[in-house]
């Protein structure tokens, strides 16, 4: 399941939602939990989470970070990598990071966006992108509010490949890596595993295209637009109006 707009908003326990997690738990459900935050560390997480009653471990939560940070040992073992993420870097543990001024580095990560994203650096990016490096975006999102809309990660991202013709692979939702890791954590297989969010695409249809089934929940970013299907798009493949109502939907489909 998504966090943010799920269990909580703004760190505020959604009604019922910690309650749902015990009765899930009680009943043998594996479970894992998954966020395209980028400005705070899974410990964190589990802390916020644990204050307002929802118990979680930090090894059951999977951050746009740490799904980052697998993927790029996985794919670059030791080449230094040059970030850019105004975050902890807390879920970063055995990535070989570039220093700042590094323009020849040959990995670019962009991850969420703030005061440390300068002209200077993001020209740094720039170059090492330009000379052939690869680009990688923890997570697409490219607004964000923080007491006003601000630009996120992502708007760096789209500029630098609106400048250098390169394309960006990206880690967090709706993007596989993240939803394989919960899989490969929780082992079982992508049929057998629902994925429960509050945005239509980044969770639904994101875990959808790799055969998990999709469940929307009316809570956080939902709006009643994301129900109105265009051509070529699928639906959600249920739709509850809040977490609290999981365990009830669960055993409805599982008792035939
Ligand atoms: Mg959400």
């Amino acid at each position: 399941m998504d966090i943010d707009g799920v269990l909580v908003d703004q760190w505020q326990e959604l009604p019922g939602s910690a309650h749902a997690v015990q009765v899930l738990r009680a009943a043998g459900v594996p479970l894992r939990f998954l966020t395209n935050t980028t400005s705070r560390s899974a410990e964190s997480i589990r802390q916020a989470l644990n204050d307002v009653g929802i118990e979680v471990e930090q090894s059951e939560v999977f951050t746009a970070g740490i799904a980052t940070a697998t993927y790029l040992k996985r794919t670059y073992g030791e080449i230094p990598c040059l970030f850019l993420n105004d975050g902890p870097r807390d879920d970063f543990e055995g990535v070989t990071i570039a220093e700042p001024e590094d323009d020849s580095a040959r990995v670019v990560v962009i991850g969420a966006g703030g005061p440390s994203f300068s002209w200077s650096n993001l020209n740094v990016a720039l170059r090492c992108v330009l000379a052939g490096a690869d680009l990688i975006a923890m997570h697409g999102s490219r607004i964000w509010n923080r007491g006003g809309f601000c630009l996120d990660g992502g708007a760096y991202i789209t500029m630098i490949e609106a400048v250098s013709g390169a394309r960006a692979t990206t880690v967090g939702k709706p993007a596989p890596s993240m939803f394989t890791l919960g899989l490969e954590a929780i082992q079982c297989s992508a049929e057998e595993a629902a994925m429960i969010g509050d945005d239509i695409n980044s969770d639904v249809r994101g875990a959808q295209a790799l055969g998990l089934t999709g469940v929307l929940v009316k809570t956080g970013k939902y709006r009643a637009t994301d129900l109105v299907i265009d051509d070529g798009q699928v639906g959600p493949d249920f739709v509850l109006d809040r977490f609290a109502d999981v365990p009830r939907w669960l055993s409805s489909i599982t008792e035939t």
